[in-house]
């Protein structure tokens, strides 16, 4: 056993704790002491404000690549998807790894211990399966391990081009023949018995379903997923009304919004994460919180695309629950990802302090594990994955903060650059800011210049 002994630390709600020491056991706290004035002998001392692992609800790697060169000029999310499309059809197995590595290396450095990789490009060219069909999820799989983060593989379906459209060349390797062949596919890489976990990935990775979106699944096949899903107890992804031409091509098509139509196909539940859900209804707002459902906001990506602003306090009043996600990673700040969410709101409504930095907070840490099917992580408790993170407050941005202000400051002030430790599974990924076994701005390099067409 490990004892980690933090001057301040967050357990939950608005206020903070002095003098915690988290005992650890294998991967988990064993328990929590609060008041402990002073390191207890051998333990390590972790300074600064120490919270829960963050989890990135929402992540596709490989996009990282594409930083700095989407920004400049006009256009809209779907000019941007076709810049995405020539990166997607440039990659391999070996590219995806080096890229998704580095990537996940930077997401340790900004504190993210869980990640949700919603994959899709499952296929080489054209569309042609891989010797290994789950060649490209082994190396995503891979790259976590190795940079030390614990992974969700939320392995897409995508059927379609678009709504009654072929799929094209590039969309053609994110294609299984139908709804079977990728049920088929995904119990092939989610072994072990159940998909929420699986031996030969180890305890690092969990699996879930992706419906990629209502213009990529039609309702049969979405259906198909969600059975896949519920099954087996996994979680259940899905992009839901990022841009308005989506809601418009599903009301026409169904005359549904994209939410109904997956409410049709029983995706719905407590395992469902809606993904952005910037342009819902009264009703489907209704419809998500009565379910209980996750929504996932990735408001750095929705600014960066003109995508909108989620009504996220209309969300949480209905029921829905909050994660985060980094979505398109233009920049990986999960602290900018969680104030932007009240932020945001601000300009939209008029109207400041929908959502408290601990409500905030929350959404970073357990509601994210649990959109990924880690209910036993994102909070500082006794039988928890012992993921923490410890953020200095000696830096520029925080430092002259008094602990009361701390959490405050931390949420809506606070950046990447201030993560000074990292734990995952009572191991340290980061220690004073550096990546315990990798060069990640030497590894983004290479991985970009190799993969940028
Ligand atoms: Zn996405």
């Amino acid at each position: 056993m490990s004892t980690y002994w933090a001057e301040l630390a967050w357990l939950g709600g608005p206020g903070l704790e002095a003098g915690v020491a988290i005992d650890v056991a294998g991967e988990r706290i064993e328990a929590v002491r609060i008041g402990v004035a002073s390191p207890p002998a051998a333990s390590e001392r972790l300074d600064g404000l120490v919270l829960p692992g963050l989890a990135n609800a929402h992540s596709h790697a490989f996009q990282r690549a594409l930083r700095g060169r989407t920004h400049r000029g006009r256009g809209s999310f779907w000019t941007w998807r076709e810049q995405m499309y020539a990166l997607a059809g440039a990659l391999d197995p070996d590219a995806m790894l080096q890229v998704a590595r580095a990537t996940f290396g930077e997401m340790a450095l900004a504190g993210v211990t869980l990640v949700g990789e919603f994959h899709y490009l499952h296929h080489g060219p054209g569309g042609t399966p891989y010797a290994d069909p789950n060649a490209m999820a082994a190396a995503i799989l891979e790259a976590a391990a190795q940079a030390g983060v614990r992974i969700t593989v939320l392995d897409a379906c995508y059927l379609h081009g678009g709504i009654g459209v072929p799929p094209d060349d590039v969309q053609k390797r994110f294609c299984d023949a139908d709804v079977d062949a990728w049920a088929a596919r995904v119990d092939g890489l989610a072994v072990g018995g159940h998909a929420g976990s699986s031996d030969a990935a180890g305890s690092h990775a969990r699996f879930g379903a992706a419906i990629h979106s209502v213009r990529a699944v039609d309702p049969d096949a979405a259906s198909v997923v969600a059975r896949w899903a519920r099954d087996r107890s996994a979680p259940l992804h899905a992009h839901v009304s990022e841009q308005p031409a989506e809601n418009e091509a599903s009301l026409r098509a169904y005359g549904a919004t994209p939410t109904a139509v997956l409410e049709g196909a029983g995706a719905l539940s407590e395992r469902f994460t809606a993904v952005h859900a910037t342009h819902v209804s009264g009703e489907d707002i209704a419809l998500l919180g009565g379910a209980r459902a996750c929504c996932c906001l990735c408001p750095t990506t929705e600014r960066d695309l003109a995508d909108g602003i989620g009504p996220a306090r209309r969300l949480r009043d209905a029921g829905a629950r909050l994660a985060l996600g980094s979505d398109s990673n233009a920049m990986i700040e999960p602290l900018e990802e969680a104030r932007a969410v009240e932020l945001d709101e601000r300009l939209a409504s008029g109207v400041r302090g929908q959502h408290g930095a601990d409500e905030l907070l929350c959404a970073a840490v357990a509601g994210g594990y649990a959109s990924l099917g880690w209910p036993d992580g994102g909070e500082i408790r006794p039988g928890a994955l012992a993921d923490l993170v410890a953020i200095r407050r000696d830096g520029v941005r925080l430092a002259g903060v008094a602990d009361e202000g701390l959490l405050d400051a931390v949420v809506f002030a606070g950046a990447a650059a201030d993560v000074r430790d990292v734990i995952v599974g009572g191991r340290f990924v980061v220690r004073a800011g550096a990546h315990v076994t990798l060069d990640v701005p030497r590894e983004l390099a290479s991985a970009v210049a190799e993969v940028v067409p």
